[in-house]
């Protein structure tokens, strides 16, 4: 990281941010209540485009400079880019890395209405991750209205398909990751706020087997079973797991064959896997890319590969300590764990720039019917984010 010595005045003005935010909590719950009680699934371009174009009014407002990029046959992409006057304008940026899609279908709303119960507010995708995207437009708003100083300029990216693995949204997610000095991802954290330090690989692959059809009763020497292969690949494949690395090979979808007295003449496995290092990551590469048949006549053809590349804690550690330190200014402990499941802080990470992921606001239940954030702790996530931005 470069840079480190610029000089800004962040000290003694934490108390301040808790301040700020605190008298703010109830507004910015409003906020993300409206913005939960949009409907933006992963797949649904009009919705996901009349998103973009709000949040982008409201980074505006925040006093962002703002971009919208197209997203293809996805949603369009939002990037909003903050300094102020003493930001040193070669500095690297640090970049604020959010998406705005969610698991939710259209009609979620119907059935979870948002809605706040016990300090508990509910709502499809408030946890992962409507909610973050309230954060990183109010730390806008806090260093505009407190005149705070940036060391670096800021770029938030608000991207429409990370549910669905991120491929309109890579490209410039590696882009905008290659010049910044750090990556802030605000994805949801572990239970109690833990931060994510590390995050498995990702990786998928069809495997298609061909065999020869032949009638099962009168003739069935002159076929080939492609179930038969199929089975012995399954469990080659799973074999592959190695539960104390952490590696996972899971077949999770089978099907093939044609009716119950024809020898089944094709055959095909959809295939997760998961990885903490990249080592073991290759290692699986190579084992399901030289995937060899085992039944005479039978033919494989794999394809797929890694989505998301291991997070490893290497690439977080430093940020991580930083952090820690930061956070305990503003009264806040900040712990670091690891998770299986893959984020865009996958793909920043392995470029190998300084990834901290897991800085929304504490919840629970992702992708889940009691999906939902703490109240009490939206303040304090958003004088973290500002902390942070002030002070790495
Ligand atoms: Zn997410």
């Amino acid at each position: 990281m470069t840079n480190q010595t610029v000089s800004h005045k962040p000290k003694g003005e934490t108390p301040l941010l808790i301040d700020y935010f605190s008298a703010r909590q109830e507004e910015m719950l409003a906020v993300i209540g409206e913005l939960v009680s949009q409907e933006t699934p992963s797949h649904d371009k009009p919705r996901l485009d009349a998103f973009a174009e709000l949040l982008a009014a409201r980074m505006r407002a925040a006093g962002a400079q703002v971009t919208i990029i197209p997203g293809g046959e996805r949603g369009n992409h939002v990037r909003a880019v903050v300094a102020t006057p003493q930001t040193d304008p070669n500095a690297q940026p640090a970049l604020v890395l959010c998406h705005y899609d969610t698991v939710w279908a259209v009609g979620s709303l119907a059935t979870h209405p948002f809605r706040v119960e016990e300090g508990k507010a509910y709502g499809p995708g408030i946890f992962d991750m409507q909610s973050s995207l309230v954060l990183a437009e109010y730390a806008l708003r806090a260093v505009r209205d407190l005149r705070l100083e940036l060391p670096r300029p800021v770029t938030v990216l608000m991207t429409s398909d990370e549910e669905i693995g991120s491929y309109s949204s890579r490209a410039l997610i590696e882009e905008e990751a290659r010049r910044s000095a750090y990556v802030l991802v605000m994805e949801s954290p572990l239970p109690g706020g833990v931060l994510k330090t590390s995050r498995k690989g990702v990786g998928g692959w069809e495997l298609n087997i061909t065999g020869r059809a032949a009638h099962a009763g009168i003739e069935p020497e002159k076929g080939v079973s492609a179930i038969q292969e199929l089975a012995h690949q399954v469990l080659k494949l799973h074999s592959l797991t190695d539960m104390e690395k952490g590696t996972t090979v899971n077949v999770g979808v089978v099907e093939g064959g044609t009716v119950s007295n024809v020898v089944a003449p094709h055959a095909r496995a959809l295939i997760d896997v998961r990885a903490w290092t990249q080592t073991e990551a290759d290692r699986i590469t190579g084992a399901i890319e030289g995937l060899q048949p085992v039944t005479p006549g039978a033919t494989l053809e794999v394809h797929g590969g890694w989505n998301r590349p291991p997070l490893e804690a290497k690439v977080t550690r430093d940020l991580f300590h930083r952090a820690q330190a930061i956070g305990h200014k503003l009264g806040l402990d900040l712990q670091e764990g690891s998770t299986g499941g893959g984020s865009d802080g996958n793909i920043t990470g392995a470029l190998g720039v300084p990834t901290l992921d897991g800085l929304g606001v504490p919840g629970a239940g992702a992708h889940a019917d009691h999906e939902h954030i703490e109240v009490d702790q939206i303040a304090g996530r958003a004088a973290l984010l500002v902390a942070l931005l002030l002070e790495l």
